[in-house]
């Protein structure tokens, strides 16, 4: 029987550091070791949709320091604490309790030791920088298709058909940038999108580019905005674009300013599926020196 507190997460706020106490100890095979504590600026991989990659770096425990080789989620249900891979549901779901699981090569602080949490800040910057990147090139990527759209369709955060939203399939942040995968079948047909706006390739780049390049650089605060300050509260992601503030629910980790940026562009390709063709945009960011 595991009774356990949502862990609080300060990621969210940029953390890398804080003091904690172990809440949970749990072996995960091949040695390995789980270790929940009560807050945690570790940001751990989503086990539904596994967007931005883990941290890593170390606890600092009174018996010396312990390497975090990844970070997952964990829920726990009518007693039982289900981690990672296993867990059947998604983050937020009624009737869970969800907590951060740092993973331990080895053995791990007994509950109730208190430790200090040290993030990566090389990776996690890294990271960051590339997921703030992935958001602004769906977006740049929505406004370049927006004329591809035969029929009314929900918009996106700035207001351009939802292509990113309607047609994702995969979504992966690496370090200063990410590879976005989008499938262009009979539904999105049905919805009203015209496959015919993939014909030239290089002109929805450019058009893409373009729109980013007016992004890059220009004054706008970047920040994750919240009430609920544990791993399944809501979070929204706000930035100030030139043409206006865009928001959306973000549970990863990002720049501040959209000053930070040199340039961030992208790269569009285009596969035959079946039923459909598979686009693939791949997005690199460039910080200012
Ligand atoms: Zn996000």
């Amino acid at each position: 029987m595991t009774e356990l507190a949502p862990t609080v997460v300060t990621y969210p706020d940029g953390a890398l550091t804080g003091s904690s106490t172990v809440t949970h100890v749990t072996v995960l095979g091949d040695g390995r070791t789980g270790v929940v504590l009560e807050t945690t600026p570790f940001h751990p991989v989503d086990t539904a949709w596994p967007d931005q990659p883990a941290d890593t770096g170390l606890l600092r425990t009174p018996d010396g320091d312990v390497r975090v080789a990844t970070v997952v989620t964990g829920g726990v249900h009518e007693g039982d604490l289900v981690v990672g891979h296993d867990l059947p549901v998604r983050m937020g779901t009624e009737g869970w309790t969800f907590v951060v699981v740092h993973v331990l090569d080895g053995a791990g602080p007994k509950v109730g030791t208190a430790v200090d949490a040290h993030v990566d800040g090389r990776l996690r910057a890294a990271l960051s920088a590339g997921h703030t990147a992935c958001h602004l090139a769906s977006l740049a990527l929505d406004a370049a298709l927006s004329d591809a759209w035969k029929k009314d369709v929900p918009t996106d955060a700035a207001g351009h058909p939802a292509f990113d939203m309607l047609a994702i399939q995969t979504s992966r942040i690496t370090e200063y940038g990410s590879t976005d995968v989008y499938r262009i079948g009979k539904s999105l047909r049905r919805k009203g999108f015209d496959p015919a706006a993939l014909d030239d390739l290089r002109a929805v780049e450019e058009r893409a580019n373009a729109v980013l390049a007016g992004w890059a650089g220009s004054p706008g605060a970047i920040g994750i905005h919240r009430e609920d300050h544990t791993l399944a509260g809501r979070r929204t992601w706000r930035c100030e674009l030139p043409e206006g503030t865009v928001e959306l629910p973000c549970g990863g980790t990002h720049l501040t300013s959209l000053a930070e940026i040199e340039a961030i562009t992208v790269a569009v390709e285009a596969v035959e599926v079946p039923g459909g063709v598979e686009l693939t945009m791949t997005t690199g960011i460039r910080l200012a020196p």
